[in-house]
């Protein structure tokens, strides 16, 4: 695509390999990842600019690592906030339990495990990095009004310009629907949500302030089934509260200090209250939903439009970030060819489970703090305190461990019968012996991690497949990492999932896919080191 072409041109191609409906955090994510590949893609979104109210404050180290890969990890430490893990307080303000979360780079991953930001900078800096790959397009101000599959496996997508009028379409290889919970492409696959009979509305309350609160820089979660609260700072002056609403109230009943002041005055100390400045206050209802199906042939549902959940332990963007991630190194392989259309099945396969066990994560926590009764106190008082030792449903996660599930089993990850391998894990991104960490090394190819040495024909055979090659030596965190797996060798996905991992290097050599998903890596702008 014309590398001028990314300020909102007046008219769209007639065909484009990939558009993106919605150009929330979903759909850029998706759209810089595809960019990095080579492939054009065109997003498009009913608005000009990132919607400008708060929803998101919090991302783990997983997701820093991604806005990493996606160009702009220095600005997100610039404008994020280590915080200090999760706290579960009683409505006297004593701590029932804590989940600590490390500023320090974490080994895991190597950024800080909870960081605190505000959606609408995140956003910004998004689309602005996005501007900078020449095969991304944005096209703001337009209603996508239909998508539709013809047989010949070619999508067309049509819109209304919303400030010139008229319909126009364009057609697409694949079309991802990242367009948000009421998403139109869900609907156009026939698709829709189902979950947990969990429904329930919060004020959303975000305050500028000059006044130190000096309150424990983490999330505090105020268990209490009459009304539950959120507080945690979200930067120097930002402040987010969230209260459950009793029945009859709603976000009008919160539009002054002196309305929010009752609920908030536990955690001002001696602040006065006209040292606060009301920034929003709005209600959510908060749902825990997935979609059906994902999938419709070559139309996929990312982010909110295939899962909703409640905002308890900061993992609805993170979802949608994690989608695209899992998504687009499949889709650019598809496309050039190096790997086969049925790769595109592990999607829903793999992300699906995975966003249940977060959802189910979260709602566990609202259980703590809204359940009554003693099914209420046995949660809070007697579950929640072992919380270090309860595992996610279905996995081999704990809560307090700050690492998310490993995906399931499905073609690409190839799981052996005894448990505990590194298979469906993310391998970690240690800092190497140039200074830079493995994802700068390795960019979005697929890597054989390995602790044993390799012979000429080995590398060959890997290069010839489009692969890198990082050998771990003794003692590094590498070889800790493939010594805990119980394996000499790993095969890692480019969104750093592990495919298969065992003890026969040979073995895994030859499982290598070939995947040259990886083009014109002068435009990646993004990438220091493919
Ligand atoms: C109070 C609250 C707190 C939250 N806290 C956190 C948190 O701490 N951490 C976290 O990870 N998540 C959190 N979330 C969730 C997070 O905000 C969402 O999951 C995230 O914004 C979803 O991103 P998305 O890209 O999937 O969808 P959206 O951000 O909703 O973007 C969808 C885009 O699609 C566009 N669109 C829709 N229909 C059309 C159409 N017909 N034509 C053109 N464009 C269209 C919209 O304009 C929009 O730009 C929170 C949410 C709330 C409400």
């Amino acid at each position: 695509m014309n590398a001028q072409s990314n300020d909102a041109p007046a008219s769209v191609p007639e065909f484009v390999p990939v558009v993106i409906v919605g150009a929330g955090p979903a759909g850029i994510t998706a759209a810089t990842l595809l960019a990095q590949y080579g492939i054009d893609c065109l997003v498009l979104d009913r608005h000009e600019t990132a919607y400008p109210l708060p929803r998101a404050v919090h991302a783990d180290d997983e997701i820093y690592r991604i806005l990493a890969r996606l160009g702009i990890g220095d600005e997100f430490a610039a404008h994020s906030r280590p915080g200090l893990g999760l706290r579960l307080i009683d409505t006297d303000m004593r701590v029932l339990t804590e989940i600590e979360r490390s500023p320090q780079p974490s080994a895991a991953h190597g950024f800080p495990q909870m960081n605190m930001f505000d959606q609408p900078e995140l956003e910004a800096m998004l689309r602005a990095n996005l501007k900078r790959y020449p095969h991304a397009v944005m096209r703001g101000n337009v209603e996508v009004t239909g998508v539709t599959q013809s047989q010949t496996g070619r999508v067309r997508v049509s819109f209304l310009d919303r400030v010139r009028g008229g319909e126009q379409s364009v057609q697409a290889n694949y079309v991802l629907g990242c367009d948000g919970a009421n998403s139109p492409t869900r609907a156009a696959i026939g698709a829709h949500m189902y979950g947990l009979p969990f429904q329930q509305t919060w004020v959303v309350i975000d305050v500028d302030t000059d006044a130190e609160l000096n309150q424990w820089e983490g999330c505090h979660q105020l268990c209490n089934p009459q009304r539950a609260g959120t507080y945690m700072r979200v930067s120097d002056t930002r402040h987010r509260w969230e209260f459950r609403l009793l029945d009859g109230e709603t976000a009008a009943d919160y539009q002054t200090i002196a309305a929010i002041e009752p609920l908030v005055r536990p955690w001002l100390g001696d602040t006065p209250a006209d040292a606060l400045k009301l920034v929003r206050v709005t209600a959510y209802t908060f749902r825990a939903q997935v979609a059906n199906r994902w999938r419709d042939r070559n139309v996929f549902l990312l982010g909110d439009a295939a899962h909703l959940t409640p905002p308890f332990v900061g993992q609805g963007m993170a979802a949608g970030l994690r989608d695209a991630m899992n998504l687009t190194w499949k889709l650019a392989g598809v496309l050039d060819g190096t790997l086969p259309e049925t790769v595109l099945d592990t999607y829903e396969q793999e992300r699906k489970a995975h966003a249940a066990a977060m959802i189910l994560m979260a709602v566990s926590v609202g259980a703590a703090m809204t359940g009554g009764g003693r099914l209420g106190d046995l949660i809070r008082h007697v579950v929640f305190p072992r919380m270090h030792n309860l595992r996610l449903p279905g996995t081999r996660t704990s809560a307090a461990d700050g690492v998310t599930p490993g995906l399931h089993r499905s073609a690409l990850v190839i799981k052996s019968r005894s448990p505990g391998g590194l298979a469906g894990t993310l391998c970690p991104n240690p800092v190497l012996n140039e200074g830079l960490r493995l994802d700068e090394v390795v960019g979005n190819r697929f890597a054989l991690i390995t602790s044993s040495s390799l012979t000429d024909a080995q590398r060959n055979q890997l290069s010839s497949r489009g692969a890198a090659v990082m050998l771990a030596a003794p003692g590094s965190d590498l070889d800790g990492w493939l010594r805990k797996g119980r394996a000499s060798a790993a095969i890692v996905r480019p969104d750093r999932a592990v495919m298969q991992a065992g003890r026969s290097v040979e073995a895994l050599c030859r499982a290598m896919p070939a995947f040259h998903g990886v083009k014109g890596a002068s435009d990646q702008v993004g990438h220091r080191s493919m």
